[in-house]
């Protein structure tokens, strides 16, 4: 007598693929697999090609949840993709860091430069408050947001040094700029 691993119907009669399934589920699955490998093989192309943070974080947060539908089967028992999806799976959690730290670590060192090389205290301003809104929108997807904890302080704290010079540096204002000009930057 064989029973569906995915149903779990089972009967004299019921015939059981070599996954384990009956027919229908076994067509069921064979359909969505396709369907969601070719999701995560997109959204792979895209990832790939795209040059902004929030295109790759959403692509990447779909790929994770097409491979959570399929981890359901595996955890059934139910082969569907090589490697498995909890193996992909961890490496997309893992990906999905990488692709947010880069980025955010990309405009720290642009950031950074920026402090060093231009005049313009308003330019290396514009400069932080993008790495900082970069920090606040996409540091909680981290599988570890506090990794991004003391950075942040930092930033936050050279965007606040830099506005105050910036308004002290206003014209009909007496008072001159007190910040020295080594201001020290995150690295
Ligand atoms: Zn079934």
């Amino acid at each position: 007598m064989g029973t569906c691993r995915n149903c779990e119907r089972s009967g004299w009669f019921l015939s059981i693929t070599s996954d384990g399934l009956c027919h229908d589920c076994q067509n069921g699955i064979n359909l969505e697999v396709t369907n969601r490998v070719r999701i995560v093989k997109e959204s792979e192309e895209i990832i790939e090609r795209s040059k902004n943070l929030s295109t790759k974080v959403s692509r990447a947060e779909c790929i994770i949840q097409r491979l959570e539908g399929l981890l359901r089967y595996e955890n059934k028992g139910i082969p569907t993709i090589k490697p498995a999806p909890s193996a992909l799976l961890a490496q997309w959690q893992e990906k999905k860091d990488v692709i947010i730290l880069d980025d955010i670590n990309a405009a720290l060192n642009v950031a950074n430069a920026k402090a060093v090389s231009s005049k313009s205290d308003k330019l290396k301003h514009r400069a932080f408050i993008r790495v900082f809104s970069k920090i606040m929108t996409f540091g909680n997807k981290l599988t570890d947001p506090t990794v991004l904890d003391r950075v942040r302080d930092m930033v936050l704290r050279t965007t606040l040094e830099l506005e105050e010079r910036i308004k002290n540096s206003k014209p009909g204002l007496v008072k001159k700029n007190s910040m020295p000009d080594n201001t020290e930057l995150p690295r």
